[in-house]
């Protein structure tokens, strides 16, 4: 199958949205002030162990200024260099369908009207965190603008959902998607590599479930261990170990060549405040990682799918 890449040798999201937009798109993460049911006592207390106090929205914006400041600041500041570029608000922070409906139709409608140049709004949640008259009101969303939602799941195996905390399971996750494939919104899975007891085997299955599933896009991570987090505190404690480079490498490398080829890859690495970061150090050389994984791909004339391919066809 000939894939749309440009340069690499998977889907990257870069290359998806010019296809789709024909110009440069940018995300802009916020912080609309919401929290998350498994801190709350809901789903759970203490949230997952890896969650930072900002809700993984290290870098949403200033939640002191309102969604519109927030967003403003991020688009003038690109808007000098990419004057044609569009841009997707991304409720970033915590679970940004935890309100009641009013709360989260004046958070989204706003947003898609924050400026002209705004072609989708993307909503970080968490499958648990779903009402039916939400995804109704996004289904009905989706016909103004693209709307993306970006679930957490990090592992398709539950005894590490326990694990890490994670406050929903499998089965949850997997009927949510099933809902939301009836509607117009996209679906995009987070996933973790390098997760307690996690083998690489396991965390391929991760990514083989997946590909059962109407899903449209994945963003890959690398387990990090931040400051003021219930994970980081153990590591201070006791430092545990941790995924190094090359094996990280070819974990992922592995996942591409098994993922689905339509899949959009939205991230092969993430990324944290240096400062907020205990381990692995690593993972702050983004380019690196992202380099190291171009290089096997090459080296191995492997690309998104080619395993996957070889199993269905
Ligand atoms: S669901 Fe998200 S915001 Fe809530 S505790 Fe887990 S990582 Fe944090």
């Amino acid at each position: 199958m000939t894939q749309p890449h440009t340069h690499k040798r998977y889907l990257t999201l870069n290359d998806h949205l010019r296809a789709r937009y024909g110009r440069k798109v940018f995300k802009v993460p916020l912080d609309a002030g919401f929290t998350c049911p498994n801190k709350d006592g809901t789903a759970g207390t203490g949230g997952c162990v890896f969650c930072s106090p900002s809700g993984s929205g290290d870098y949403a914006g200033d939640q002191a200024l309102t969604l519109r400041e927030q967003f403003d600041t991020i688009r003038e500041r690109l808007h000098d260099k990419w004057p044609d570029a569009a841009y997707i608000p991304y409720f970033q922070a915590n679970t940004n369908t935890y309100a009641d409906l009013d709360t989260l139709r004046a958070c989204f409608d706003q947003a898609a009207g924050f400026h002209p140049d705004v072609v989708a709004i993307a909503i970080a949640t968490r499958p648990d965190a779903l009402e039916n008259d939400v995804i109704d009101y996004l289904d009905s969303l989706s016909n103004r603008v693209d709307v993306t939602l970006e679930l957490g799941l990090q592992s398709m195996h539950d005894e590490t959902g326990q694990r890490i905390n994670r406050g929903h399971d499998l089965n949850t996750f997997d009927a949510a998607v099933m809902r939301l494939a009836k509607t117009g919104v996209e679906i995009v899975v987070h996933i973790i590599n390098g997760l307690p007891g996690e083998t690489p085997a396991m965390m391929l299955d991760t990514i083989k479930h997946l590909n059962t599933l109407p899903i449209h896009g994945v963003k890959i991570h690398m387990l990090h261990v931040m400051k003021r987090t219930a994970l980081g505190e153990d590591y201070e404690k006791e430092p545990f170990p941790l995924l190094v480079l090359p094996a990280y490498v070819d974990i992922v490398v592995e996942q591409l060549r098994y993922l689905r080829p339509d899949i959009v890859v939205h991230r092969v690495t993430g990324d944290s405040p240096k400062e907020a970061l205990l381990a692995p150090a690593w993972t702050l050389k983004k380019f690196v990682v992202m380099n190291e994984i171009d290089k096997r791909l090459r080296a191995l004339d492997a690309r998104q799918g080619d395993c996957y391919k070889k199993k269905t066809d």
